[in-house]
């Protein structure tokens, strides 16, 4: 079962209201709040609110509304920290750490936005 999702996760309690966030956005399908330990002046993160491990098992099995909302709230949370390129702080990076090798550390798909800064190399 490569998709077996643990509701323990501490994103499934933040979407539960179980544990605070600071939320950026929210919409029918998507939560995106502020990173508990920001790496770069903007640090957020967008999760579906569907029980999804990766990205992979995302795009897989979630509704077509479903994937539409998330791309969508992907782009309004990089207009909302004003990240967006040729905005003052332009320009941002998109990551979704997937699975062991991806050193994911939470099992709930989420896309960190981050900016603020000149990112650097994408491995430093
Ligand atoms: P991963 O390593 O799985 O790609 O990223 C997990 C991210 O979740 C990390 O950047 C970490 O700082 C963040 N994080 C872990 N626990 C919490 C929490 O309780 N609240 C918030 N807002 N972020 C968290």
């Amino acid at each position: 079962m490569p998709y077996a999702y643990d509701d323990q996760n501490i994103f499934a309690k933040i979407l539960r209201g179980e544990i605070p966030n600071t939320t950026v956005l929210e919409t029918e399908h998507t939560l995106a709040f502020e990173d508990i330990a920001p790496e770069a002046p903007v640090h957020t993160l967008v999760i579906p609110k569907g029980p999804y491990v990766t990205y992979d098992h995302f795009a897989s099995e979630a509704s077509d509304a479903e994937i539409v909302d998330f791309t969508r709230a992907i782009a309004e949370v990089c207009r909302i920290k004003g990240v967006v390129p040729g905005d003052d702080q332009g320009g941002y990076r998109m990551i979704a750490n997937s699975g062991e090798n991806g050193v994911q550390d939470v099992p709930h798909l989420h896309v960190h936005i981050l900016g603020g800064r000149n990112m650097g190399p994408m491995i430093p």
